[in-house]
Order: C-alpha cells, then structure tokens, then sequence
C-alpha cells in the first residue's frame, strides 16, 4: 500500500483509546471530556472524535466555531465547547449547531442572556481567569458578577471552568495559586459543573479534578509531565523513505548554508521530508532519525522536501528504505526535545503531505 508515498505518517486510533481509558480511569470520578482543537492537534479530527466517542467521551472543546461545526457533523449527539467564546459567531449559530460558548468575559455573559431571554434558554460554559490572564472573566469582572447572579439566570450554566498555566511545571506554587482562586470563585457564584485540568494537570493530584477534566495533547501519547516516565501509548509514528545515498570521500560540505562539513568518510542519505512536512528546520543539525534501532543523525540544514541523515553506521541502507523520524526509538518528545519545542508543536506541524495511515480502533485498519 505504501509503496509510492515518499513518507507515511501512522496514527495508532487503538492507542488513542487506551490513553483516553488510562485518562478517564485517573480522573474518576470526574468526567474525562477531550481537547480536540487544531484538527485533533494534527492528527485528523474525524478519525480521532470517532475512536473518543466509541470509548464513551461525549464531551469535546474545540478553539473556533469552525471546528465546532466540522466536529458537529461527526458527532450528532455530542456536547460542544468553543473555546474561542461568543465573539466566534453570532448565538444563533451557536444554536443552529447545538454549541456551547465559552463565555470569555462579561459582554459575553450579557449577549448570551439576552439571547437566551428572546429565543429560550442554552446551555453554555463559563470561563473564569484563575492566573494565566489569556481567555477567562478576569477577576474585576468575576467581582461583579459573583453580585449579581441575575446576570446568569435564564440560561443552563453547563460548565465552570479555567485553566492551568504552569500545570507541567515541577514547581506547584502557579497551580497552587489557581486551584485555590478557582475554588474560591466556585463559592461565589451559583452551583455549576466545574474543571480545571487539562493532561498535565490531571497528574497534580485529585484536588485539581473537580468534575470534569479536558486532556488533548495526552490523548495523543505527548507526555503531560516531561522528566518523568510518560504513562501513555505513543501515538505517532513517521517515516521517510531514503531517495538517494552518497558515499562522501573528499573533503566536503552538505546542504543550504554548507553547515556541515565532513571531517572524514562517511554515507550520507538523502530523506523525502523537510519543513513543509512539519520536521522543523530548527532540527538542522540537532535531530536523530533512526534505521532499526542505530541512530542517524541529522547532518546540515532541513531544507523545504529534504533532509540529510548520517547512516555511516548502516552499510546495508538502501534507497527505497524507509527511516524512523518518530518512532520506537525516538518519540514525540524526544524531537521537540531536539527542536527546542514542545510535542504540541510538532503534532499540530505535521504536514498534509504525508501519506496517513491510521491502525486500528476495533474495526480494523482505516486509510
Ligand atoms: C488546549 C486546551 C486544553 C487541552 O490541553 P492539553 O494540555 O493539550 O491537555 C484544555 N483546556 C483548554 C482551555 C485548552 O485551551
């Protein structure tokens, strides 16, 4: 199947599964909702919200209205949070699809009443700043609001929520603080449904779980605390098929910028993969491909289609072959790692241009 594509990216929907089951287990008794912005990070939000549903996920946030309503066409029956707020769009496309605004400030708060005192009431969420000072009624508005309840009647407080700055930072004292906040605010306003955690956050302990918790990069096998073992199934896998190898024997350089230079013999391999498939120039000497388990080192700059690997030390590669940008050996992390980046980054980079090849969710192998 894959023998014309010059690189195959591999989403493993079984392992996805595993991780929201491993996911949910840690956060019960909360509800394990999913973060699926971003086309599920980069993975295919079709294939990705399907495999969540059938393990029993029936909430997703998404960042725009778009997204809502792409994965509103997938999931009929499912509840849909934008966080991007009101200001995505009108109320009432919100309820032509069903949405749920996240109400990011108190204009938003208003609009939402007002739609709802002339149309009916609708559910929608309620994001408060805790800390991060991004998206959320910052604490002013909060004060304001936690004195007039009147502002909230007429409409289904679904959810109350924030969001966690520093959730994967060894040092708690952030998270500390906005759990606290957070709680705080709870008490101050009418009783709602309320979640604070995102992946990283799930693992700070069960005080921070409140009723719901929203994990995206973690369902995707990224590890929510980087440092320790990642109790997830790596999800990715991406390979790229060798186009052209070259013994080098004379003094030479290799690439744009001739960065690297050859001190003495070696192969070098030429790879179908660039920046324009999401492998970061930043990995311009810094990233590691490997063939089997022998690690091949990037040697010169990523250039747009191609990339130069070192495979000295694997005689036997052949044009043709097939090379492990992430895989066993080499996962997610580690390439951000390399990259100066995090997994979120490289996951929502991966080009269109790969061919996907999507494993198994129960009903066999989708393509
Ligand atoms: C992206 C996002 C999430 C998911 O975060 P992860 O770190 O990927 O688990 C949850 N909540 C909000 C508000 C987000 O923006």
């Amino acid at each position: 199947m894959n023998e014309t594509a010059s690189s195959v990216l591999t989403i493993d929907l079984g392992a996805i599964a595993a991780n929201y089951r491993l996911l949910a287990e840690r956060a019960r008794p909360a509800v394990a909702a999913a973060a699926i912005k971003a086309d599920a990070y980069g993975l295919g939000v079709a294939p990705v919200s399907r495999t969540l549903w059938t393990e029993g996920c029936r909430d997703f946030f998404v960042a725009t209205l778009d997204e809502a309503i792409e994965l509103r066409g997938l999931l009929p029956e499912s509840r849909i949070t934008v966080l991007n707020g009101l200001i995505a769009g009108e109320p009432a496309l919100f309820r032509e699809y069903a949405l749920m605004p996240a109400l990011n400030d108190l204009g938003q708060v208003d609009e939402w009443r007002t739609d709802c005192r002339e149309n009916g009431p609708a559910p929608a969420v309620l994001h408060l700043d805790s800390g991060m000072a991004r998206l959320g009624l910052p604490p002013v508005e909060l004060d304001k609001l936690a004195q007039d309840h009147s502002r909230l009647e007429g409409f289904e407080l679904a959810l109350i929520m924030s969001h966690l700055a520093c959730a994967d930072d060894p040092d708690e004292t952030m998270s500390r603080r906005q759990r606290e906040n957070f709680a705080a605010a709870l008490t101050r306003l009418p009783p709602a449904p309320a979640s604070l955690a995102a992946s990283s956050g799930i693992f700070l302990g069960s005080d921070y779980l409140f009723d719901m918790v929203r994990p995206g990069v973690s369902l995707h096998g990224v590890n929510p605390r980087p440092g320790q073992p990642n109790p997830l199934r790596p999800v990715v896998g991406l390979q790229a098929k060798i186009l052209q190898i070259r013994d080098v024997d004379t003094p030479q350089t290799v690439g744009y910028g001739a960065t690297h230079r050859f001190a003495g013999p070696a192969r070098l391999a030429t790879l179908a993969a660039g920046y324009a498939d999401g492998y970061l120039r930043s990995l311009s000497g810094r990233g590691t491909a490997h063939i089997g388990e022998t690690a091949v080192p990037v040697l010169g700059r990523v250039s747009m289609d191609l990339i130069t690997v070192d495979v000295t030390r694997v005689p036997e590669a052949r044009p043709g072959d097939m090379v492990d940008l992430i895989g066993p050996c080499h996962d997610v992390d580690a390439l951000a790692e390399e990259a100066g980046t995090i997994g979120y980054e490289i996951l929502t980079s991966l080009g269109r241009r790969y061919r996907r090849h999507y494993l198994g969710s129960g009903d066999g192998e989708i393509v």
